[in-house]
């Protein structure tokens, strides 16, 4: 028995459905549910091994989704909707009694606010309930957190210092587009830069400090240091950091558009009056932008994701250096849909596969990097995201 909810119809569920199919020996049963009932539609109607069931359900409701689950019976369900319907999906799990996984920390609508300690509010209640609920299994966070794990587990003794890179030199040939949810992407990148420092966090302007990095069969990339929601719980769960950063590359074109979009107010999320009606600016930014769920078509090169560590092995340092490039054009030729839905999508399959196998399965509340990442690993190379080490390289930062 492998019965699985899958909530959200975007870019990131379209391929852990596909994914979720291709692993129908572990998943019996499985059903999609969103805001918009043909988004589900589509996504089932690509699928002929299995049958995918669907469903409307609008996830900020509690009640819906208690019945919905009434109705499916889920044993996990898996939420790939927007970080804003993380608290009332948990409710509702927590109402039914059904296991929980999703890819990003809740964010209140009106503040872009990230930080785990609303879900971490949830940990009793959970284990009480003889729940799992698995936080942040995208890339990143996600695989991040299971590297940083498998790094801490095999090759140090104590990490000291994390450097998560995460590179898309990808081109998917339009002047502005965001790879997943517009909005939810323009609120993270706007916000001020924060990172880990001897014990304290330490912020910056928006994008103010940057370097150029050399990924792997890509090169050097202006990457910039911002905040990252995992730098939260990969801090707290391996104490002996002391640096943590996070760096994403962006070319001149996106941040020239950025500066545009923000100058201009339409990245504001409050709301504003227009024609005697209240619209939120990056809501409406959101509508007229790309949906990149469409950007697949015509995207080539390669994202590259990894974890640069330095700590110590053996009472000698070392530096190490894990991470997947992985090609648009691939994940489009096997999904349907471009890189960054690739890496978010295949990592949830495998975290909700594990916890279907009994693997990754404790009551309570986790961040993936409390779970083996041995079994998670293996997946990885499997489900097609393969990883590659280096050792004693120089980590440029
Ligand atoms: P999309 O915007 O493409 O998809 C979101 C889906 O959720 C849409 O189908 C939308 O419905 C649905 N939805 C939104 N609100 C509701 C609601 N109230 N009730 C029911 N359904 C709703 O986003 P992505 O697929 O790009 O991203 C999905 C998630 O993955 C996001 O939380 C994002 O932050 C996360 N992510 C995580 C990454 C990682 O590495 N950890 C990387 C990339 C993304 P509708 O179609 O009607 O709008």
């Amino acid at each position: 028995m492998g019965r699985v909810l899958v909530i959200g119809a975007g870019g990131v569920s379209t391929v852990a459905v596909k994914k979720i199919a291709m692993n129908a020996d572990v998943f019996t049963d499985i059903m999609v549910a969103s805001r918009t009932k043909s988004k589900c539609d589509k996504i089932a109607a690509d699928i002929k091994n299995v049958k995918v069931k669907t469903a409307q359900v609008n996830a900020d409701n509690v009640d819906e989704l208690v019945a919905l689950f009434n109705d499916f019976k889920p044993e996990l369900v898996v939420n790939l909707a927007l970080p804003y319907q993380d608290l009332s999906i948990m409710d509702a799990c927590l109402a039914y009694g059904v296991s929980y996984l999703d890819t990003a920390n809740y964010e209140p609508l009106d503040e872009a606010k990230y930080e785990y300690s609303w879900q971490w509010a949830y940990k009793d209640r959970f284990e009480k309930a003889g729940l799992t609920a698995i936080l942040g299994c995208g890339f990143d966070p996600g695989v991040t957190g299971v590297y940083t794990a498998y790094a801490a587990k095999h090759h140090f003794d104590e990490i000291q210092y994390l450097d998560i890179v995460d590179c898309n030199a990808g081109d998917h040939h339009k002047a502005f587009a965001t790879n997943f949810n517009p909005e939810i992407n323009i609120r993270e990148i706007t916000q001020r830069g924060k990172y880990y420092e001897d014990g304290e966090w330490k912020e910056t302007d928006p994008l103010s400090v940057h370097k150029p990095l050399n990924y792997p069969n890509v090169g050097p990339r202006e990457s910039y240091l911002m905040y990252h929601e995992e730098l939260e719980s990969l801090t707290k769960n391996f104490p002996t950091i002391k640096r943590a950063r996070f760096w994403m590359t962006f070319g001149q074109e996106y941040l020239t558009h950025l500066r545009v979009i923000q100058n201009i107010g339409m990245s504001r999320i409050d709301p504003v009056m227009y024609n005697g009606q209240e619209i939120v600016p990056i809501q409406f930014l959101k509508a007229v932008l790309p949906n990149p769920g469409d950007l697949g078509e015509n995207y080539t090169g390669e994202t590259s994701i990894g974890c640069r560590i330095r700590g110590i092995k053996d009472g000698k340092e070392q530096t190490y250096y894990i991470y997947n490039n992985c090609s648009h054009e691939a994940a489009y030729k096997e999904t349907g849909a471009q890189g960054v839905s690739y890496t978010t999508g295949v990592p949830a399959m495998i975290g909700a596969k594990l916890f279907m196998q009994g693997v990754w399965r404790k009551p309570g509340v986790w961040n993936v990097e409390e779970f083996n990442p041995d079994p998670f690993m293996k997946e990885l190379n499997e489900q097609g995201l393969p990883w590659h080490e280096m050792f004693n390289v120089d980590l440029e930062l």
